[in-house]
């Protein structure tokens, strides 16, 4: 983006990062439904926080907004977890088979 940079008044560094916050443990990882974003400036290496924000930079950043797609926040098993799934079936299965002879 060619806005100037509250800090430095460089044209040239400012940068939108856009970001997604997953969530991740053993068993699954989701996704979640925000996106935080962060405007930082490589000539300065500072980031500018939304306080300091002008207006240009306001309407660049609503319209890398609406591009920026987010991940969908389905939840996404693992293969432990399906070996878990698996294991269990196996199990029931054999209480079945044990159970019943
Ligand atoms: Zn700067």
């Amino acid at each position: 983006m060619n806005n100037n940079c509250p800090e430095c008044f460089s044209t040239e560094g400012l940068r939108f990062t856009f970001s997604q916050v997953e969530i991740e443990n053993k068993f699954y990882s989701k996704a979640q439904k925000e996106i935080t974003e962060t405007l930082e400036c490589e000539t300065c290496n500072q980031i500018i926080y939304p306080v300091n924000w002008n207006e240009d930079i306001e309407r660049v950043y609503n319209y890398h907004k609406k591009l920026a797609k987010p991940k969908s926040t389905a939840v996404q098993l693992k293969p432990l977890a399906y070996l878990l799934i698996l294991l269990d079936a196996l199990l029931i299965g054999w209480a079945i088979y044990y159970f019943s002879s």
